[in-house]
């Protein structure tokens, strides 16, 4: 299935990502909008002559090696999983030497986990010269992460993390994995999204994500439909339970919000999508419940401080808060932010700005 001259060694990377809008939708195979963040993992390589693999991380200090043999857990599960999925997949995975830094913020949403596995997964692609389309490397990677790893994570971080372009969102539809580039110029009309690192303790989330998405596929088996993705709102008084109701509305109206957010930033009316993701938020606190009282407050308040719109991102439960603001009130907002989490007692949020970057690339 593979072979070919890899390089002996070299540098690779690959993004974390924000979500502008479409959140829970990727495993109801609906639509998700991410762009690709600035902060990135970097991972340092070099083949080794054997089938042994040798990973640093300077997060954590550690060398871990394996030959996979035996499970490996922790951090390094990450990095055994990219070989263990590509094995698996018929590739002849070159044993290697590697580095990890990274500047992605771990556990706060930005999907740190998919920005170490899609660098890891270009770097050992061209060490070992394997022929993998760019197209074929998310599902590879979010193969990993699922089986091998234990987190049930859907398509959209690993495609955000390989796909995205410079200067463009990432228009996935998760079903067909039709993707488009769209243009998301932000400070070419004077505007910019700020990021508001909750930094929320977020302990209840891998098992409320799990929830989540059991009850979405309890609520499509219910109506006879594949996934979500297929439901009308109409539909949804066939169910019975009024949490699936809810559930379910969340994804439906999530996906028609990505549909109509698209719609205007292909016109390049930026600011108009600001009440949609508000309302996004509002679905994803009140419908779907998995916002905290942090990330609350950070939308609240930055809306009250002039922003067009925001929302959390990602599967909730604490992470990010994004807000599309006017870049001269920039400072006004994250202040008030600021302001309004020590008035009520909470950890302080960690702030930044970010324009859409690359997907995963060769460095050098
Ligand atoms: P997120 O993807 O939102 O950042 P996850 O819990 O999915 O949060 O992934 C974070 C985990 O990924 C960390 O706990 C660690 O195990 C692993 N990880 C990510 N980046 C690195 C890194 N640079 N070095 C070591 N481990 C990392
Ligand atoms: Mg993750």
């Amino acid at each position: 299935m593979t072979a070919g001259t890899g390089v002996e060694r070299g540098v690779w990377a690959a993004p974390g990502r924000v979500n502008l809008i479409g959140e829970h939708t990727d495993y109801c195979d609906g639509f998700v909008l991410p762009f690709a963040l600035p902060q990135r993992t970097v991972v340092t390589a070099e083949r080794l002559g054997r089938p042994e693999w040798s990973v640093t991380s300077t997060l954590t200090g550690e060398t871990v090696t394996f030959d996979l043999s035996e499970p490996v857990t922790g951090w390094a599960a990450y990095v055994a999983a990219v070989v263990w999925a590509l094995r698996d997949a018929g590739h002849d995975v070159p044993g290697a030497r590697l580095h990890v830094d990274s500047d992605v913020p771990g556990g706060a949403g930005l999907s740190s986990s998919a920005a170490l596995e899609c660098a890891v997964l270009s770097a050992l692609a061209d060490l070992g010269g394997l022929d993998i389309p760019l197209a074929h490397r998310p599902k590879l990677a979010q193969r990993a992460e699922n089986e091998y790893v234990g987190v049930p994570c859907g398509i959209m971080d690993q495609s955000a993390s390989t796909l995205c372009r410079e200067g463009h969102a990432l228009f996935l539809d998760c079903r067909t994995m039709a993707t488009e580039h769209v243009p998301l110029d932000l400070a070419g009309q004077g505007l910019a999204i700020l990021v508001i690192d909750s930094r929320a303790p977020h302990q209840l989330a891998d098992g409320e994500y799990a929830a989540r998405r059991a009850a979405c596929e309890r609520a499509a088996a219910l109506l006879g439909l594949p996934a979500l993705r297929d439901a009308a709102l109409a539909d949804l008084s066939r169910l019975d339970d009024p949490l699936l109701v809810r559930r379910a509305r969340h994804v439906v109206t999530e996906n028609a919000r990505v549909l109509e957010t698209i719609a205007l930033l292909r016109e390049g009316r930026l600011r108009e999508i600001g009440p949609l993701m508000t309302a996004s938020h509002a679905s994803m606190r009140d419908d779907f419940e998995i916002t905290v009282p942090e990330v609350d407050e950070a939308v609240e308040t930055a809306l009250a401080a002039g922003a067009y719109g925001a929302r959390m991102t990602g599967g909730g439960f604490g992470g990010c808060v994004l807000a599309l603001v006017e870049a001269e009130k920039l400072d006004a907002v994250a202040e008030a932010v600021h302001t309004a989490f020590a008035t009520r007692g909470f950890r302080p949020p960690a702030t930044f700005t970010a324009l859409p970057a690359p997907g995963a690339h060769r460095l050098s």
